[in-house]
């Protein structure tokens, strides 16, 4: 059984009323569960449960101590290209928009490649828009071949591919994929990809199966919060990454919690998420999903990254650049979004080390098994 008729038949709207009925005793419940169903995870994201933040926030500690000890990974993403077919309304690389567009060469793709090595890092992420005449699969084969020397983790944050393109990109050295579904509501889904490939819900939502199917090792799924109201997305963000770790048991899942930020032409959250509902989330995952990664973004302001560190959080971005080629000639003009940590790698491993945690830089060799998936 796919996803998508996990989804139809667990019924987004039958989710959210479960969100909505759960009571104070349920949240209490699920607290003092060892191992939490997923009825506990919807109760930990309901209303009732925003009183049980502090509860919720020492419980997530812990187990992130028991399960993964005092580190967080830190990686960088390199955008290798910004050109894209799509229309997404709240993304300043949709071709609608008039940004300076640009792909990296292989060889330009690699000097960035080295720049981050030289800083320390060993986990990258490509990213790229959808753009197949400009960065067909062959160009990421291309990439990956050429990078994979400086680095000892290689995931892809691009357009979704058939089954045989990511067995190609695996042996090209690609070992994880990033795929967010944006929104898992399909009305608003189609509102906001009015155009383009990525107006195709279901194979977007199909990608990260195809991905594991293909033998990627690390699936990292999430929804850009702020496209819909987030007690609706995180339920169904709950049930996708429970789905894929129990199909894809020997892969790592990740979760991300993405918040939209204002875009092209001022588009901004149409439901703006709190702090607080961050944190709900995110503590909340740790609790449904405790082997899981927890991927936080320099997306987030400083401060609260800081905050967040002990709460959950496995996997950190620092000195991003979301524009091609930013880490050897920085141009904001082509940039995907607003980096909010600015701070240098150096200065955020700092400040993971005086919470008590070590930046780690490498935990991953690729002698590492690839996932099978569950009969
Ligand atoms: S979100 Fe991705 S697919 Fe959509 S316009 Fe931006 S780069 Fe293209």
């Amino acid at each position: 059984m796919s996803f998508l008729e996990v989804l139809t038949q667990a019924d987004p709207r039958a989710l959210r009323a479960r969100v909505e009925a759960a009571t104070a005793a349920d949240v209490e419940r699920a607290l003092s569960s060892a191992e939490l169903t997923y009825s506990d995870f919807l109760a930990l994201i309901s209303p009732a449960a925003s009183s049980y933040l502090e509860a919720m926030a020492q419980r997530a500690r812990s187990l992130t101590l028991q399960r993964f000890g005092r580190v967080i990974q830190l990686y960088a993403p390199i955008y290798v290209s910004n050109e894209c077919t799509n229309r997404c309304v709240y993304c300043s690389f949709a071709a609608t928009n008039d940004v300076p567009r640009s792909t990296l060469g292989v060889e330009q793709a690699a000097t960035e490649a080295e720049v981050l090595r030289r800083m320390g890092f060993q986990h990258l992420l490509v990213v790229s828009g959808e753009a197949p005449r400009a960065v067909p699969v062959e160009y990421f084969e291309q990439v990956l071949r050429r990078i994979r020397t400086r680095a000892a983790y290689l995931a892809l944050e691009i357009y979704p591919l058939e089954t045989a393109e990511y067995a190609r990109l695996v042996d090209a050295g690609a070992d994880g994929v990033t795929l967010y579904q944006e929104t898992y509501d399909p009305e608003i889904y189609r509102a906001v990809h009015p155009a383009g490939r990525k107006a195709d819900y279901s194979w977007r939502l199909s990608g990260l199966e195809r991905a594991g199917e293909a033998g990627m090792t690390r699936l990292n799924v999430g929804a850009l919060l702020g496209l819909n109201e987030w007690r609706s997305e995180a339920a169904i963000v709950g049930l996708h990454a429970s789905w894929l770790t129990k199909r894809y048991w020997r892969a790592q899942i990740s979760v991300s919690f993405p918040r939209l930020r204002r875009g092209p032409k001022g588009y901004g959250p149409s439901h703006p998420v709190s702090d607080a509902a961050l944190v709900q989330m995110m503590t909340a995952a740790r609790l449904f999903l405790p082997d899981a990664g927890i991927v936080l973004s320099t997306r987030e302001p400083s401060q609260l990254r800081d905050a967040l560190i002990p709460l959950g959080v496995t996997q950190m971005s620092a000195g991003s650049r979301t524009e091609p080629g930013g880490y050897s000639v920085p141009c904001e003009e082509g940039a995907q979004f607003d980096v909010q940590d600015r701070r240098s790698p150096e200065q955020v491993a700092e400040v993971i080390r005086k919470a008590g945690y070590e930046p780690v830089w490498k935990d991953w060799d690729r002698v590492m098994a690839r996932p099978v998936a569950a009969a």
